[in-house]
């Protein structure tokens, strides 16, 4: 029998499911609805997909989860998630019940940073971060191929910690949901990105909008975009002298905008503690996939 990974990407809107063979390649692909607010009915539409896969294909394979939060190592219950029916669950264990298999669990934006550092953006790479710029901002660390969780499994987690070097127009520093004030995520998050917009120029656009005015040479869209890419610059700046990562692909919606990749070494570069700047910022190779393929990767 040939080897089968499956991988899931539940989000707080569609599961996502994917079938991958044993050289990487997509046997099969599904997406249904989120069942919104129903922890027991989540779980079947997860059990159920991942059924009707296997009879499918006629292979049993592994099953590997992304999830918008994290798994506590204490007690092994769902913690930090945005589809908040998951908060407090025993997710692994019960879906483990009903798959009669183990079951792998991670968060979602390790999962996409483990997919572009697999076979993707950041193959063969020592480090890889993937920054999510979303409607949230996150982020996961792969280091020589794995996944790195950390104490309180949060690392990569960057979009709660404070922008760096706030300028005056940086100020006051924006409250965020989490409860701090002057969260990266409360400057870089697509949102985020339209509220500065409309802050400085009283039009409502939203960040494609943005982009778009900017390259036919809109003067306020281009400023816009300057600002979020040298708040970006820092904030990627304190990461790579960190973990100081080989290559960083963006994810989310904005890493659509290529700009970014022309812009961001000149805006990182002065922050970085180094006299070189060789970094590689890079869009992801599996764009949208990425999530649910890194989920399949988690059996490797
Ligand atoms: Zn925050």
């Amino acid at each position: 029998m040939s080897r089968l990974r499956i991988g899931v990407d539940l989000g707080g809107t569609k599961i996502e499911i994917i079938a991958l063979d044993a050289g990487g390649r997509e046997r099969l692909r599904r997406r249904v609805p989120t069942p919104q607010g129903d922890y027991a009915a989540t779980l079947r539409a997860v059990a159920g997909l991942i059924d009707a896969v296997e009879r499918e294909l006629g292979l049993r394979g592994t099953v590997g989860v992304g999830i918008p939060g994290a798994e506590s190592l204490a007690t092994q219950l769902i913690k930090n998630a945005n589809s908040t029916c998951l908060i407090g669950k025993p997710l692994r264990t019960d879906l483990q019940d009903l798959l009669q298999r183990e079951v792998r669990l991670a968060n979602d934006a390790n999962c996409f940073a483990l997919s572009e550092a697999s076979d993707g953006a950041g193959r063969d790479a020592e480090v890889v971060f993937g920054a999510i710029l979303g409607t949230g901002v996150g982020g996961g660390i792969v280091i020589r191929g794995r996944i790195l969780n950390g104490a309180n499994s949060i690392a990569g987690e960057w979009g709660h910690n404070p922008l760096p070097l706030p300028t005056a127009d940086e100020l006051p520093l924006p409250a965020c949901y989490c409860g701090r004030r002057g969260c990266i995520e409360t400057y870089l998050s697509g949102p985020s990105l339209a509220r500065d917009h409309e802050r400085c120029n009283h039009e409502l656009l939203d960040a494609p909008e943005i982009a778009a005015r900017a390259r036919l040479g809109d003067p306020a869209c281009e400023a816009t975009l300057q600002r979020y890419e040298a708040r970006l610059g820092r904030a990627l700046a304190s990461i790579i002298n960190i973990i100081d990562p080989s290559v960083i692909v963006l994810g989310g919606g904005l890493s659509n905008l290529e700009r970014l990749y022309r812009n961001l070494p000149a805006c990182c570069g002065p922050h970085v503690f180094s006299d070189i700047f060789c970094t590689r910022i890079v869009p992801p190779a599996h764009g949208d996939s990425s999530g649910v393929r890194g989920a399949a990767w988690l059996w490797d």
